[in-house]
């Protein structure tokens, strides 16, 4: 492909701990891919950086927290045709989202003491929280797979889809032995699935780095973790560390539609489904514990 034929890309970072843009030069096929595009932009991985105009692709890392992120994010949007939101800082809010539940003037205290007033913070949110994201290469750090396959899709002029199933799905696949049969607090169940670093595998309870599961039946599981020992309260905790916002958005959809997942055929973890209780009914919606 001739030079100017490739497609300009730009890596691009905002608050954020840089890991996903690291996994970026981590990738074992790092070569090929540079050979196959034309990297205008990318500040953690190149010396020149002074590309200022449109790029086929923009890869952004990290959440809105400030006013600079946010300003920067919008720019971002208007120079890329096509934006991707990499890793869960900027897919989901990640650990830096957490402040939404805490109070905070009390978080800035701790931190800042008295010398607050320079501080330009927003609600830290996900980029599709300010402007549209084409799509999302998911985990913490993110899934340098995905990142490869959805690179592979662009670049072979496909789209890119992650099938819509949840870590159980690949856990399951890998022929794991469940710990949440063990009595241990694993959130596979309402976890978007297609990672491939698979905490189970290593006998770590999956933590949601992935985000939800979209079809995620949150009062079934809630109820069985209840069962299990674990109340709703200490789920909602973690369930917060990594996306918390996306996932109390879609568990209040869920609410606000009542939805009856065993009649819409639709139970996210069929393994654990004690289908006829009351669970599936109407009745019980999901209380968030916001503080
Ligand atoms: S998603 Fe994780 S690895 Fe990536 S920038 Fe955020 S905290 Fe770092
Ligand atoms: S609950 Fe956790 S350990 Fe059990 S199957 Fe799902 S992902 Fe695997
Ligand atoms: S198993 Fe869960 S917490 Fe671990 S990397 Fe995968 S999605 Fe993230």
């Amino acid at each position: 492909m001739a030079k100017s034929k490739k497609l300009k890309v730009g890596i691009y970072g905002i608050t954020g701990c840089m890991g996903c843009q690291l996994n970026v030069l981590y990738q074992s096929d790092l070569f090929g891919i540079l050979d196959a595009i034309d990297l205008r932009s990318f500040p953690v991985g190149k010396e020149k950086n002074e590309h200022k105009g449109k790029l086929d692709i923009i890869f952004l890392e990290g959440v809105v927290v400030s006013k600079e992120d946010l300003r920067m994010v919008k720019e971002l949007r208007k120079r890329a045709t096509v934006l991707v939101a990499i890793g869960a800082c900027a897919t989901d809010g990640c650990v830096p989202a957490i402040r939404n539940f805490l109070d905070d003037k009390d978080t800035q205290k701790v931190v800042y003491h008295d010398q607050t007033k320079h501080l330009q913070v927003v609600d830290p949110s996900p980029v599709d929280k300010h402007v549209k994201v084409d799509y999302y290469v998911r985990g913490c750090p993110m899934d340098k797979l995905e990142f490869l396959q959805l690179m592979k899709a662009i670049l072979s002029g496909n789209d890119f889809k992650v099938p819509l199933k949840s870590m159980c799905h690949n856990c399951n696949l890998q022929g794991n032995l469940c710990l949440l049969e063990r009595g241990r607090e694993c959130l596979g169940p309402i976890t978007f699935g297609n990672c491939s670093v698979m905490c189970p595998d290593f006998d770590h309870p999956c933590i949601g780095c992935r985000g939800p599961f979209p079809d995620a039946n949150f009062e079934a599981y809630f109820t069985m973790m209840e069962r299990k020992g674990f109340s709703r309260k200490h789920m909602m905790q973690r369930i917060n560390k990594y996306a918390g916002i996306k996932f109390r958005e879609l568990i209040e959809k869920q609410n606000e539609n009542e939805v009856d997942h065993e009649h819409e055929g639709h139970c996210c973890f069929d393994m654990f489904c004690h289908s006829g209780s009351d669970r599936h009914k109407k009745q019980p919606l999901i209380k968030l514990h916001k503080k």
